[in-house]
């Protein structure tokens, strides 16, 4: 008897919550739009419709609407445009990833998997919960160094990679999980990266937007890019990579709540970037900053916020040096931010132009939306090899940002 009605409970309960899912799931229409575009100045003409050029090409850009943006463009937008096709959320009323994707890590895998590193290297790393999300998920950072008192491991050069901004680019999390992985059991047998290793100090900050990431693949891929902020006015979220306090709120970040790009009620308005910004700031070290995104195989450095390039030459010159290293090791395209469109608030923008940090927005892949974009299938082995090396040439130069490589 007690048996049955714990059952009939387990049946009401999913049934309730299916239902409650589907709903959601069916508010949530998506479309594919192809908008004519020439060049940057008509693609931040997008962004300022609160819409993000996920692919660019020569002639067009590609954007991801809903319905209630697709009205504002018929009524808004100058630049012609069609609609391309409907994005179908399919409601698989999972709370993980689908079986095709089980080897991406969710939330709660993160956390076990930075746990178990630790754990296998405790003399190497120390792991730490540097803040919380708005929802009180745990933001981690994994710190690989030889020395853990802050005055000893800060005499060394410091470099952070970050992944997860973003909630849809899952991708971006792998990335810096695997690098961390890599970096403690190949140092073990390669002497010549123990040596890089022992004169750097290392962070990983693998999911920035812990909430924004549980809820995309919950109960199926939602195509979520926000963190999970409710607005109070019936929308929810702010973008994160628009919320940093350098140029807040300027071009090519969005003041209307619903839009992907919406920048936040004020600069560091969200608990997430707050950490990330307490974090910086307490690490003088910090040299050098990668932060992982997906998709489209770029490499972007400063300014977002505006077309101007970055003003010192030295700087520059090292910006396009690495730029153009780790295009060379990767094959994505190296430019600066702004060529693509303008964007304010974003993290490197803010690292660099308050802190004089080299930093790094890296685009992972696939290319496009036709390779899977947000949704690529398990290519996580191929880019993580991609990317390995082009991580640790980062690692080596935060020694020596202005001092090419031989
Ligand atoms: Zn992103």
């Amino acid at each position: 008897m007690h048996y049955n009605r714990k059952l009939f409970f387990y049946v009401v309960f999913l049934s309730v919550n299916f239902l409650f899912a589907q709903k959601i799931v069916s508010e949530e229409k998506n479309y594919v739009l192809k908008i004519q575009t020439k060049n940057k100045f008509e693609r931040t003409q997008v962004t300022e419709l609160g819409l993000i050029p996920e692919e660019i090409f020569e002639k067009y850009v590609r954007v991801i609407a809903s319905a209630q943006e697709l009205n504002k463009i018929k009524s808004h937008l100058k630049l012609p445009f069609q609609v391309e096709s409907e994005i179908k959320i399919e409601n698989i009323g999972i709370r993980d990833f689908p079986t095709q994707d089980d080897a991406y890590h969710d939330y709660r895998e993160m956390v076990l998997f930075l746990e178990n590193l630790s754990q296998q290297f405790p003399t190497r790393t120390r792991l730490h919960e540097i803040g919380q999300s708005l929802e009180g998920r745990k933001i981690l950072a994994l710190h690989i160094s030889t020395e853990f008192d802050a005055s000893q491991s800060q005499a060394k050069p410091g470099i952070v990679f970050m992944g997860g901004h973003h909630a849809r680019e899952h991708l971006s999390i792998e990335v810096p999980l695997n690098l961390a992985h890599f970096v403690l059991y190949e140092s073990e047998k390669n002497q010549k990266l123990m040596d890089v290793l022992k004169e750097r100090d290392l962070w990983i900050i693998p999911m920035v937007n812990p909430d924004g990431c549980e809820y995309d693949i919950s109960p199926a891929y939602r195509w979520w890019r926000k963190n999970r902020r409710n607005n109070e006015d019936g929308s929810f979220g702010v973008d994160l990579n628009r919320n940093y306090g350098y140029e807040w709120g300027g071009r090519g970040a969005s003041d209307n709540t619903s839009s992907q790009i919406y920048h936040g009620a004020s600069a560091f308005s969200e608990p997430e970037t707050q950490t990330i910004r307490d974090f910086v700031d307490q690490h003088h070290n910090l040299k050098a900053l990668v932060s992982y995104h997906t998709f489209s195989e770029l490499i972007l450095y400063p300014w977002g916020y505006t077309y101007d390039s970055v003003s010192n030459p030295l700087d520059l010159k090292a910006y396009e040096n690495m730029a153009f290293e780790m295009s060379r090791i990767t094959g994505y395209t190296p430019q600066q931010s702004s060529d693509l469109y303008l964007t304010s608030g974003d993290t490197t923008d803010w690292a660099y132009g308050q802190h004089g940090i080299f930093s790094f927005t890296l685009e992972l892949s696939p290319k496009s939306l036709d390779d899977g974009g947000f949704y690529p299938g398990n290519i996580i082995d191929r880019v993580v090899q991609t990317n390995l090396q082009t991580a640790i040439f980062m690692i080596e130069m935060a020694g020596h940002p202005y001092t090419p490589p031989l």
